[in-house]
């Protein structure tokens, strides 16, 4: 049997999430179809605002409803320190932390040579004219995943950005092995932060 027309459309639709093959899709469709008509409206609505009112800071990268984002815009923070993630909610993870008060720069991805994905297709040509037009940085801190990619990601910028006199740190491997940035608790964060060695 075939389902009506809107509801395979948003089984269709809701397969594009990750890790929600054809069974999850299916069910969450039928519950939607079962949710109150304003639990259904929020929903759309905030599918619809994630998109329209979310905008990359032209500055860093980082997801902002304003342009620059509320950390590129504050003057109070170290500006000789920017700390590199490959996502924006890895700014998230580090801003829990409440223990860096630098500024950042999302990557929005990582140099993978197995993924085909190089220096061209993340957003680091912004980072090198930052850099040159900001003379005040002294230090990067890279913060990509302890990842294969992550590494290659923190050797390459090394490479790219020492030559400058500009001083690129790594974070302390108290993060295991693959370890995401955005999963790992803040004192371990705190500790790979303070830890941190120059590359
Ligand atoms: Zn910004």
């Amino acid at each position: 049997m075939q389902y009506p027309e809107p509801i395979a459309r948003l089984i269709d639709s809701y397969m594009k999430l990750p890790g929600i093959g054809e069974k999850s899709a299916t069910r969450l469709a039928f519950y939607t179809l079962g949710m109150s008509d304003e639990d259904v409206d929020n929903f759309a609505k905030s599918l619809r605002a994630v998109k329209k009112d979310l905008h990359y800071c032209s500055i860093c990268g980082n997801i902002t409803e304003d342009d620059p984002c509320p950390i590129c815009k504050d003057k109070t923070r170290d500006q000789t320190r920017l700390l590199v993630v490959e996502r924006s909610r890895d700014i998230m993870a580090m801003e829990r932390m409440k223990e860096y008060h630098g500024l950042y720069h999302v990557l929005h991805g990582t140099i993978s040579p197995s993924e085909g994905t190089g220096p061209q297709d993340i957003n680091l040509e912004s980072l090198l004219r930052r850099l040159e037009k900001h003379k005040e940085v002294q230090e990067i801190i890279v913060a990509t995943n302890a990842s294969l990619d992550g590494e290659t990601t923190a050797q390459y910028l090394a490479h790219l950005i020492k030559p400058a006199g500009i001083k690129v740190t790594r974070l302390a491997h108290g993060l295991s092995a693959g370890a995401d940035i955005d999963y790992t608790d803040e004192v371990t964060l705190f500790r790979a932060v303070q830890g941190r060695t120059e590359m």
